[in-house]
């Protein structure tokens, strides 16, 4: 048996991680979920967004499913999310976005995985207001050696061996000539040990023109942390939207698995929201246990219910749409072979 961190988190966090549990139980796999807080519902209890008790628990356990976690904009405390990466050093932001059949989007061939650099850069957290009346502020974004390497080594290591063709990396090494050139001097030295492997680079401005015009000219997309941030909601758009983009925070010695996706309060506590996200998370949880044909089971029902498109959330189809607990049925069904 298997113990592993549970977080519902805020929002519609609760709903579509029940959603995701109901699921990853469906395939049969031995999990004991140890539910603990962070975010709005932990400073309720704890008066802390991320108290001790969760940060001692994906400790033991080294893995986490997590639901969105909401963070104030401009003022009030920095985001847990942020908070884990940094903890639990999980460089690794994997964001895959491919077509479901069956869905009416702008493109239907789209298949990418965005790597993201998770710890460093303008998400470290070093900034300021220069003198009391808030004239002017700074964010000191940092970009290391050591810290372009392991993730630009990383993306390269799975397109080897997960047969991907090509690896773009993306930057702003025009004008960011320090950060985004040493970013972009690594990824071109890592480049050169996978000679197998197609690599080119595109600037930020030019990148989110192309992946909206030809997104089938990129495969694996390796970039910096704000880039990455930015471009994975970018690609979940052109596949149907942020409600169906998981993502993974790896670390050496920790994984967290969650939604692309934030806490959406517009849509809170309504029963409409895609409980996809997290679901797919679970799939790409299973697949770092090395349990693959659990996770196909879970990604294989998610395709299953959107082609059929009968018992789908309103994101995906405004005209004729099914809750979020219903959706999340349907797919638990598929996965029981129901
Ligand atoms: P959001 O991702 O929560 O929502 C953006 C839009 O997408 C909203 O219109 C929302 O209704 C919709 N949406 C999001 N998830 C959906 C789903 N599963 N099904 C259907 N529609 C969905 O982004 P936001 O509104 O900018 O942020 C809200 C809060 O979430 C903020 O506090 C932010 O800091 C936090 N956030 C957390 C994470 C995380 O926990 N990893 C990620 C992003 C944002």
């Amino acid at each position: 048996m298997r113990k592993i961190t549970l977080i519902p988190g805020d929002g519609i966090g609760p709903d579509i991680t029940e959603a995701a549990v109901r699921v990853i139980e469906a395939t049969g796999v031995a999990i004991e979920w140890e539910e603990v807080k962070a975010g709005l519902s932990a400073i309720e209890e704890f008066k802390d967004p991320l108290p001790e008790p969760t940060l001692e628990s994906i400790r033991s356990n080294s893995v986490a499913l997590k639901g969105p976690l909401t963070t104030p904009v401009g003022s009030g405390f920095r985001s847990v999310n942020v908070a884990l990466r940094k903890e639990f050093d999980l460089y690794v932001n994997l964001r895959p976005a491919k077509s479901f059949e069956g869905l009416k989007t702008r493109y239907d061939d789209v298949d990418l995985i965005v790597f993201r650099e998770n710890t460093e850069e303008f998400y470290a957290g070093i900034e300021h207001y220069i003198d009391p009346q808030r004239s002017a502020a700074e964010t000191i974004g940092v970009v290391t050696r050591n810290g372009s390497e392991r993730i630009c080594r990383y993306a390269f290591e799975y397109a080897k061996q997960h047969g991907r063709k090509k690896v773009t990396v993306v930057h702003k090494a025009n004008i960011l000539k320090f950060t985004g050139g040493l970013f972009l001097e690594v990824a071109q030295n890592v480049a050169e040990e996978f000679p197998e492997i197609e690599f080119n680079d595109k600037i930020i401005d030019n990148m989110a023109m192309q992946m909206v015009l030809n997104p089938n000219q990129f495969d694996v997309i390796l970039t910096t942390n704000l880039f990455g941030d930015i471009l994975s909601d970018l690609a979940s758009g052109l596949v149907g939207g942020l409600g169906l983009a998981p993502g993974a925070n790896i670390g050496y010695n920790a994984a967290i698995f969650e939604a692309v996706h934030g806490s959406a309060p517009d849509i809170a506590g309504k029963n409409i929201a895609n409980p996809c996200a997290v679901i797919l998370a679970g799939a790409q949880m299973l697949d770092h246990f090395g349990e693959f044909e659990k996770a196909k089971k879970i990604t294989d029902a998610v395709a299953d219910v959107i082609k059929e498109g009968k018992q789908v959330t309103r994101d995906l189809n405004p005209d004729k749409y099914v809750g979020t607990k219903e959706m999340g049925q349907a797919i638990e069904e598929r996965v029981k072979g129901v």
